[in-house]
């Protein structure tokens, strides 16, 4: 180890880069010291300026590229990167794939200490841009107008974006003319260092299938002047608006949402398809962003699930219901449970829609209610989980064990925390056969997965 380190800022190195970090960065040593650079690629030889130096590592840019890899593709503009709105769009697709699978190899190596599992090539998506179903815009005031956009990486720094390359260009284009009629009609736009002005962020659902779109205005108080004026015109130059929703936020926060919400027009929720059934989402419910990749990852957990007719299926982390709905009529029953109120509300809803009679939801944390479960001889034989990023709670993962279920089809949004509790379902008797990666986020870092884990022959 160094005892002081010495790579300081705005010091010039001429650097190879030998690898692409999680969150798509190049890294590049200066004698051990580790520089992270973002549009670098590795095999590429470049000039860079030191911007930060820290006791372990620090960040340069590229100012002068001497080598360009073969993966590289044009960057169609760099406020991608500098935003964070799509760390690898100069990578080209096939090799965003190929990044993915690597990242799973490598955790399931090195945290599950599971070399031998088989990870299978990433599914990927046909035309990997314009995706998004869902973008949450900060809008700011600037030189007296009002301004939307993106952060620029790790800072609260507006970045003016109208293009969003990964997001529906339907949304792009709702995003500026709800901008524009904002302004029409006055409304001011946060200030967030003095906490004041009113219009905090524009979110704008869409459904993939259905074009429904839901307008989220988010502000920082409660008395919004012609708030409802403001809805019915939103509505008049948007048709596909079916939704205009004023939530209420007026923390100093970098959460986004207040807990408080009004219908300013429409109705509360949207309504999408996902193969073949029709959903309600909420304001507040979780929704997959990429309808078209969702599909392909729900076919895959059922394949890996080989359902029959008497099968017993638990839901955990179930949103809006829409994994255990795609498999109930293969099954003899259903039992879905999930954190947020209004997504199991979304989800009882979406049951009866689509004449869906056996399957029960519950309210709750996931390991509270599976416990619950357990102890009232509930006898799952397919276990499908879908946590957040921070993966299971170890006394779920108990409950799970103690039903004995003949599969765990275990998604994951995130490949540390999944192979952290792959392990610990080893230690309980229970093997991970194979492991899916698909792309649900193309141009971005995130890794997307699904597992089949079953008993220990
Ligand atoms: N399976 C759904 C949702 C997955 S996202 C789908 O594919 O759309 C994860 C979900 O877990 C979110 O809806 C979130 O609200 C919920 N959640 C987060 N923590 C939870 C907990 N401790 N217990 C139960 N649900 C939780």
């Amino acid at each position: 180890m160094k005892e002081k380190q010495f790579v300081k800022k705005n010091e010039r190195y001429t650097l190879d880069i030998i690898d692409l970090s999680y969150e798509g960065m190049g890294v590049a040593k200066v004698d051990g010291y580790p520089l992270f650079i973002e549009n670098a690629l590795p095999g590429e030889r470049v000039e860079v300026l030191v911007l930060k130096a820290g006791n372990k590592f620090g960040y340069a840019k590229v100012e002068k590229w001497l080598t360009e890899s073969p993966d590289r593709q044009p960057l169609k503009d760099n406020r991608l990167l500098r935003t964070g709105i799509a760390p690898l769009a100069h990578l080209i697709y096939e090799k965003q794939l190929e990044f993915k699978q690597k990242q799973v190899e490598n955790v399931m190596n090195k945290i599950a200490k599971m070399p031998d599992v088989e990870i299978l090539p990433t599914i990927g998506m046909e035309n990997p841009v314009g995706y998004r179903n869902k973008a949450q815009i900060p809008v700011r005031r600037i030189d007296g107008r009002l301004a939307t956009g993106f952060y620029k990486k790790n800072s609260h720094d507006l970045v003016e974006i109208e293009d969003y390359y990964i997001q529906d260009p339907a949304i792009d284009e709702a995003i500026q003319c709800v901008r524009e009629i904002l302004q029409r009609f006055q409304v001011r736009g946060y200030n967030e260092a003095k906490n004041e002005g009113q219009i905090r962020h524009i979110i704008i659902r869409r459904g993939h299938y259905s074009h429904e779109m839901m307008v989220v205005l988010v502000t920082r108080k409660e008395k919004f002047f012609k708030g409802k004026e403001i809805a019915a015109v939103i509505h008049e130059e948007i048709p596909e608006v079916v939704s205009v929703i004023q939530n209420i936020n007026e923390e100093k926060t970098n959460v986004i949402l207040g807990d408080k919400e009004k219908v300013l027009f429409g109705r509360s929720y949207i309504e999408d398809q996902l193969l073949g059934n029709t959903y309600r989402i909420s304001s507040k419910s979780f929704y997959q962003v990429n309808a078209e990749q969702t599909e392909k990852l729900y076919q895959t957990a059922i394949e890996f699930a080989d359902l029959k007719k008497e099968d017993v299926v638990i839901d955990a982390y179930s949103g809006i219901g829409t994994i255990g709905l795609s498999l109930a009529a293969q099954v003899k029953q259903v039992y879905g449970m999930e954190l947020i109120p209004e997504a199991i509300e979304d989800a009882q809803f979406n049951a009866l829609t689509n004449k869906i009679e056996n399957a029960h939801y519950e309210v709750g944390k996931a390991e509270i209610v599976m416990k619950k479960w357990q102890e009232k001889g509930i006898k799952p034989s397919v276990i499908v989980v879908d946590p957040p990023r921070k993966g299971l709670d170890s006394h779920f993962i108990e409950s799970t064990v103690g039903m004995s279920p003949e599969k765990i089809i275990y998604i994951s949004c995130n490949p540390a925390t999944f192979a952290r509790d792959a392990k610990l379902f080893a230690d309980s008797g229970y093997e991970v056969r194979k492991v899916q990666p698909v792309d649900l986020f193309p141009q971005i870092h995130h890794v997307e997965l699904v597992a089949l884990i079953t008993p220990k022959a």
